[in-house]
């Protein structure tokens, strides 16, 4: 087994590793071989993107919600503006 096998995860494990990145549990080590692993396997590059993806979209949601009380403060901006006319 050459150097690079040996510092190389298997699918299996980096999709592992991805999954405990995204809960803030990966230590320096597991991160490296995780960014060595995407930056050879287009496969779980694709499941990194994928996941990048969702993680977004849900982080478009939960703004959506916030969204009302963000309109509030710009209609109470527009309103303070309006009154030093
Ligand atoms: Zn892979």
């Amino acid at each position: 087994m050459n150097a690079l096998q040996t510092i190389m995860l298997s699918c299996a494990k980096a999709t592992e590793y991805l999954n405990l990145r995204e809960e803030g549990q990966l230590n320096t080590k597991q991160s490296l071989q995780l960014k060595l692993h995407l930056l050879a396997c287009k496969t779980c590059k694709a499941y990194e993107k994928q996941s990048e993806i969702l993680k977004n979209m849900f982080g478009a949601y939960s703004e959506k919600q916030s969204k009302p009380q963000k309109n509030e403060k710009f209609k109470a901006g527009i309103k303070a503006k309006l009154e030093d006319l």
